[in-house]
C-alpha cells in the first residue's frame, strides 16, 4: 500500500520538528520520521535566550519551560586573556537561556508535532526512491525498524537529517565545508553538589578551545574542539579517545580545570567526537523540496547557533511551501538565498570572534581560524549515493 501526504520530513531534532509543528498546523498531511541518537545522548545543549521568541511562535515555550531544562544565566569566557569576560542575561532583552536535556527537548518537540496532527514515526528512516518534478510526487521509503519498509508519496521533501544532509545531497544537492573542525567531548559526575555554576564556560588554547555545561542531569559536560589537521591530528585524536585522554588534556585549560577540581568532578562514560564545522548546501531547495536545520547550513559551536537556526529555518520552510502552494514560483529560490545570505554574516562574525583570541598567532588553529568561510578555505563535498 503507497500512504501519499503532502509533505514528508526526513528528521525529526529541532528543525524537522519545527517543521512539521507549523506545516501540520496549516492544515498540511505531514509525515515526520526520525531515525534518532543511537546508543548515545546527543550534543548541543545551550539554547540562547533569543530562542524563546521561536518557540513561543511554534506554541511550545511554556511546554519547554515546564520541562526540567537548567536555567543558564549566561557565559564566562577566557578568550584573548586569562582574565574572564561575563555576559550575564541578566541585562539582555530576553531572560535567561537553557541548558537543555537535549533527548528530553527533542522528543517534546516531536510530540508537539503529533498534537499539532503530523503523523510522527520514532526510530524510522527515510529513503528517496524516485524524485518527483512539477506533475508528480517524490516517492520515498520508510523504514521503521526491521519491519518491511513501506513506500509513501509526498508532494514536498524537507531534509532535517542533521550534518549529514543525506536527503538533500541523494537530490543532488552540493554541500560546502567551509573549515574543519572537531569535538570530542565527555561527561563529567561527581561534583554536582557544590557546583551551581550554570553559565556556559569558555576557554582558548593554544590549538583549540573548550567548553563545559552543567546538564540538567546533574552532570557536567566537557568539550575540545580542534582541527586536528596538523601532522599530529590522528594521533591526537586516538589519545583523547583511549582512557582518560580527554580528561589528561583537560589541564592545558587551565581555569576549566580548576574550576572541576575544586569541584570533585571525575570523567564517566565514553568520550566522543562529532563534526562541529561550518558548512551549507549551495542551494538549500529545489524542485519542491527544501533543506532545514544542519543540512542546509551548520555553525561552529561557538556561535551558539545551531538549535535556534533549526527552528527558524523550519519555521521558514512551513512559511516557504505555504507561499509555493498559493502560486509564489520565487519562494524556494528565496528561501535558499536567504540562508547563505545568514551564513555568509555569520561567518564574518564568527572570524571576527576568533580574531579576538591573539595569545597564539603562530599556531596551526588559530593561523586557520582566522579564515573560517574565506573561498580559499572552502571545499565541496562528495555528492551522497542517490540513495539515503
Ligand atoms: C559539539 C557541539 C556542540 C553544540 N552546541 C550547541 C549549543 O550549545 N547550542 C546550539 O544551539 N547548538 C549547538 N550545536 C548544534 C546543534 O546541536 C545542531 O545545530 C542542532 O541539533 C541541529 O538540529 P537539526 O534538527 O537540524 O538536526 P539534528 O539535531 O542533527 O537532528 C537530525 C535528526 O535526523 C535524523 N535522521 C538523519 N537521517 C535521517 C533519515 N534519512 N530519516 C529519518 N531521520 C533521519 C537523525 O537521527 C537525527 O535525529 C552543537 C553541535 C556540536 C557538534
Amino acid at each position: 500500500m503507497v500512504t501519499t501526504v503532502d509533505v514528508a520530513i526526513a528528521g525529526g531534532g529541532p528543525g524537522g520538528a519545527a517543521a512539521a509543528i507549523a506545516l501540520a498546523k496549516q492544515g498540511q498531511r505531514v509525515l515526520l520520521a526520525d531515525a534518532g541518537a543511537g546508543r548515545w545522548p546527543r550534543i548541543g545543549e545551550g539554547l540562547p535566550p533569543s530562542a524563546r521568541a521561536l518557540l513561543r511562535e511554534l506554541g511550545v515555550l511554556d511546554q519547554v519551560l515546564a520541562d526540567g531544562h537548567r536555567r543558564s544565566p549566561g557565559t564566562l569566557a577566557f578568550w584573548g586573556s586569562n582574565t574572564a569576560h561575563v555576559e550575564d542575561t541578566l541585562f539582555g532583552l530576553h531572560g535567561d537561556g537553557l541548558q537543555l536535556d537535549r533527548t528530553r527537548f527533542d522528543a517534546g518537540l516531536r510530540a508537539a508535532a503529533h498534537a499539532a496532527g503530523a503523523e510522527v514515526h520514532e526510530g524510522a528512516r527515510l529513503r528517496l526512491l524516485e524524485r518527483g518534478d512539477a506533475r508528480t510526487p517524490h516517492t520515498v521509503e520508510l523504514h521503521i525498524g526491521e519491519a518491511a519498509p513501506q513506500r509513501v508519496q509526498a508532494r514536498w521533501l524537507i531534509d532535517a537529517s542533521g550534518r549529514s544532509a543525506s536527503l538533500a545531497r541523494a537530490l543532488g544537492a552540493q554541500r560546502i565545508a567551509h573549515d574543519r573542525l572537531l569535538a570530542f567531548h565527555q561527561r563529567l559526575v561527581g561534583g554536582a553538589a557544590t557546583d551551581r555554576d550554570g553559565r556556559t564556560w569558555i576557554e582558548a588554547v593554544p590549538d583549540g578551545w573548550w567548553y563545559s555545561v552543567l546538564l540538567p542531569s546533574g552532570e557536567r559536560l566537557i568539550a575540545y574542539l580542534s582541527d586536528f589537521s596538523g601532522e599530529d591530528g590522528a594521533a591526537e585524536r586516538r589519545r583523547l579517545l583511549t582512557g582518560e585522554g580527554l580528561w589528561d588534556a583537560l589541564r592545558l585549560a587551565p581555569q576549566l580545570y580548576a574550576l572541576c577540581a575544586e569541584h570533585g568532578w571525575r570523567p564517566h562514560g565514553a568520550v566522543q567526537g562529532a563534526d562541529a564545522g561550518s558548512a551549507e548546501l549551495e542551494h538549500a531547495g529545489g524542485e519542491r523540496w527544501l533543506a532545514v536545520g544542519d543540512a542546509a547550513m551548520a555553525f561552529d559551536p561557538l556561535s551558539s547557533k545551531g538549535i535556534a537556526h533549526a527552528l527558524y529555518s523550519g519555521l521558514r520552510a512551513a512559511g516557504t511551501i505555504w507561499a509555493s502552494e498559493q502560486g509564489n514560483a520565487e519562494a524556494v529560490g528565496g528561501y535558499a538565498r536567504h540562508l547563505r545570505e545568514v551564513h555568509r554574516v555569520y561567518r564574518e562574525q564568527c572570524r571576527g570572534f576568533y580574531a579576538m583570541e591573539g595569545r597564539w598567532p603562530q599556531r596551526e588553529f588559530w593561523r586557520g581560524a582566522a579564515k573560517i568561510g574565506r573561498p580559499r578555505n572552502s571545499t565541496r563535498e562528495a555528492p551522497a549515493e542517490s540513495a539515503l
